[in-house]
């Protein structure tokens, strides 16, 4: 447990240094700073190592609570964030042990079988917490590159008050996952264009950003959204707390990196207390972070590489600012290095590695052969990369990858390999469901207009 001592209130301010602090709450519901920048917190809550310690064992909704607690406790009561941690994570949390001290994070057992249901049912709690005793209508606006809106719609789907529009590139998501999105209806509009994922997330903030929407309400879902990074921190501290062995043990963590949510949670965990001995970020073909680690110059891939691990093909990843800021630096949306961050302190804590198709594809084929463990290309990345850092090392530490989504969500690639995993309940009778789809084009004043539209008649 933290300790209680006085401390002055979290706050949020905004990594482009020009917006006001904020409440959680704020931060919440405004999504995104009015400067351009994302909100981080004034203070980040410091775990002893005697308190990480005592977490061990414990179930995945004490140390969710744990850790969130340290940030929420001027704005919700503890007993109402219990309520919210309970009925979030109501499904497992399996660590799935490969090999000697590797294991597997399967972050994939969820409502939509996506890591991103951890995010995103946290989120629609808080909000729904925030929003119960108002009476207003809000439109969140969401755009995916592949599990965001499915967790999102998921999360939020027949939640009075709310409509969700999600906004996917339909060249770059799954059969399933365009189901996950399109076949819910009622309070949830799926949106499917031909641009690429970063060409609709920018149409996005520029909805965000239109004085003409103000009167929406418009709320951003996206991992932009401070409410919807920091429940991550909780997984990665629970892949701790239930495997380490000795108090202060340091352990490797392998995540599978697109917009960088996930792993600048981990970060966050690092600067909380958790023992890391490295972070590995792990991306697909849109290298532009490894390439940065190594050279210290910083290239947006642009237009994105379209890759098997479709929910990573991300070229200038939304979080970096975030994580610039964690180590002093500054970075713009766009990718324009304003300050360098502290590249000593960023090695020594991060390793970053870039895994081509063919790599993952055989990755995926070994696995199951060697191991009989069934990966889905984004985990695939996550696990390569972590083999690859461990290559040719004596000794056997304690090393977690993430697995972001089930395999079943990907049947397309894992045939190839004459894998057929088992459909997860949640995604049983997905396929023969009918859709339900908006199509635009990469016009904005096509979304603007389909958001006054629906500001209208949701009211
Ligand atoms: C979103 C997503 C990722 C990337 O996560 P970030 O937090 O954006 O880095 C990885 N795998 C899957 C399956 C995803 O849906």
């Amino acid at each position: 447990m933290l300790e209680k001592k006085i401390m002055e209130p979290i706050r949020y301010y905004s990594t482009n240094g020009q917006a006001p602090l904020v409440s959680f709450r704020v931060a919440l519901f405004q999504g995104q700073p009015p400067d351009g920048g994302l909100y981080m917190p004034s203070r980040i809550p410091v775990f002893s190592l005697d308190e990480i310690w005592a977490l061990r064992g414990r179930s995945y909704r004490e140390v969710a609570f744990s850790c969130l607690r340290g940030f929420l406790i001027d704005e919700i009561p503890e007993e109402a964030l219990r309520k919210i941690t309970e009925s979030a994570y109501n499904f497992p949390v399996p660590l799935e042990h490969v090999t000697a001290r590797r294991y597997l994070l399967r972050l994939d057992q969820g409502p939509t079988a996506s890591f991103k249901d951890f995010a995103a049912r946290f989120m629609a709690r808080a909000m729904q917490y925030f929003t119960a005793s108002q009476d207003e209508h809000r439109i969140i606006l969401v755009a995916t590159s592949g599990d965001t809106g499915s967790a999102i719609a998921n999360a939020f789907h027949n939640l009075s008050g709310l409509t969700i529009v999600v906004l996917y590139p339909r060249e770059e998501v799954s059969f399933r996952q365009a189901k996950q999105m399109n076949t819910l209806g009622g309070n949830v509009v799926a949106v499917a264009a031909g641009e690429k994922f970063d060409q609709l997330q920018a149409l996005a903030m520029k909805a965000f950003e239109d004085k003409d929407l103000q009167n929406l309400r418009l709320t951003s879902a996206n991992s932009i959204n401070w409410g919807r990074l920091m429940p991550q921190v909780a997984y990665h501290f629970y892949a701790y707390t239930s495997l380490a062995e000795r108090r202060g043990e340091v352990m490797i963590d392998s995540v599978a990196s697109g917009n960088f949510g996930n792993v600048t949670a981990d970060f966050l965990a690092l600067r909380m207390g958790k023992p890391i001995e490295k972070i590995i970020v792990a991306t697909n073909e849109n290298d532009e972070f490894p390439a940065f680690l190594e050279t210290g110059i910083y290239r947006p891939v642009k237009p994105s590489r379209a890759c098997i691990s479709n929910a990573m093909n991300v070229g200038n990843p939304s979080n970096l600012r975030r994580l610039f800021d964690l180590y002093g630096g500054k970075v713009d949306r766009d990718g324009l290095v304003h300050r360098m961050p502290d590249m000593k302190a960023l090695r020594r804590d991060a390793h970053a590695i870039s895994i081509s198709d063919h790599l993952t594809r055989l990755t995926i084929q070994e696995a199951y052969e060697h191991s009989g463990v069934i990966l889905e290309p984004h985990g695939a990345v996550a696990w390569a990369a972590l083999k690859r850092y461990l290559e040719g090392r004596a000794d056997e530490p304690l090393a977690v990858a993430t697995e972001t989504a089930h395999p079943a969500k990907f049947p397309e690639v894992l045939h190839e390999f004459g894998v057929k995993p088992e459909l997860p309940p949640s995604l049983q009778g997905l396929d023969e469901r009918p859709s339900e789809v908006v199509e635009i084009t990469g016009r904005y004043e096509e979304l603007k207009g389909l958001l006054l539209h629906l500001g209208r008649v949701r009211r």
